[in-house]
């Protein structure tokens, strides 16, 4: 369909992983082999051949040509890029651990989000990395020893399953949920979508679970869905079974991304609309993604001095 050609010219996106090198070596490297440096621009519709420019949103990642194929490229083996679309680095910058956080990732493999939360905390701290999935839990291993992340312990295991009372997750702040969803908003599957009716059923039992670590603060939602049944609408049944935890405010939640949730399918509530993110596959140059945010509430009220 015309949706799928206009959806298929995304750009390529590499996030710069900060364990082995920063942006300005990354794009001193890219000019060294004759790519020219462009300012961050709004159109990413045709960009010109053996272009780099940083992103308008994230500061980790740079913004090639669509097509750029990076995958022998020496950086990319080297473990300083990461090739990764842009909307899926929403989820690590509004989780947004501060270094020294225990940190769990409850559905985490192949471990592209895992290894960005470890490089926001420089490598401090622990990462303890769910997956129920063995094989796509050693691949997780692979890509975040690759990634020189030292702060990761992998877990095989159902993340509902995990007793949020075990001594070992006391110092639990920050949880980050990217459950498997339908896939609906991924470009490559735009044409064959996954329809399972169960899916949000787990997706809001993830984050009920998630919400009964002791001193979680920090709930950070995901999915790669464009479908309201599993986002918005997951955020609303949450909002109404929980007295403990609220949306985090805009400011949490990529502020400068224009396009929010959709205000009808947060029962047409403007203000729980405007505090998620969703990314649009055939308008955003990402794939379709979601994000939400919920803190708990002692954390949203303004700090005393
Ligand atoms: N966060 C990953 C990343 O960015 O690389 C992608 C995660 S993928 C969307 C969802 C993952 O959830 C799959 O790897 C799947 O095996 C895992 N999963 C499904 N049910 C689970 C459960 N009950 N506990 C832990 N992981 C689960």
């Amino acid at each position: 369909s015309q949706k799928v050609k206009d959806a298929v010219l995304i750009p390529r996106y590499v996030r710069v992983n900060a364990h082995k090198t920063n942006v300005e070596k990354a794009i001193l490297a890219f000019i060294k082999e004759g790519y020219t440096y462009e300012d961050p621009c709004t159109d990413l519709s045709s960009l010109p051949k053996k272009t780099v420019r940083r992103d308008r949103h994230l500061n980790d990642l740079l913004v090639l040509p669509t097509n750029s194929d990076l995958h022998d490229h020496p950086m990319y083996l080297s473990g300083e890029l990461i090739l990764q679309d842009k909307a899926s680095c929403f989820p690590a910058h509004v989780c947004n651990p501060p270094r020294g956080a225990h940190i769990i990732d409850a559905c985490a493999a192949p471990g592209n989000k895992t290894s960005h939360l470890s490089a926001l905390v420089g490598n401090t701290g622990r990462i303890f990395a769910f997956d129920l999935d063995m094989r796509r839990l050693d691949l997780l291993k692979r890509l975040t020893t690759k990634a020189g992340c030292k702060n990761i312990t992998p877990i095989h295991g159902s993340f509902l399953e995990v007793d949020p009372h075990d001594p070992a997750y006391a110092e639990v702040e920050y949880l980050l949920l990217d459950p498997s969803c339908s896939g609906s908003g991924i470009i490559s599957r735009l044409d064959h979508l996954v329809d399972d009716g169960n899916l949000a059923e787990f997706q809001i039992a993830v984050i009920k679970h998630a919400m009964k670590f002791p001193k979680a603060k920090k709930v950070v939602y995901s999915t790669c869905s464009i479908h309201p049944q599993e986002n918005e609408h997951v955020v609303t049944t949450i909002l109404s079974s929980t007295s403990e935890f609220v949306l985090g405010p805009r400011s949490e939640t990529i502020p400068t991304w224009e396009r929010r949730g959709l205000i009808k399918e947060c029962n047409d509530d403007a203000d729980i609309a405007d505090c998620v993110v969703r990314t649009s596959p055939t308008e955003d140059y990402t794939n379709g993604f979601f994000v939400a945010c919920f803190m708990r509430k002692d954390e949203t009220a303004p700090k005393e001095d």
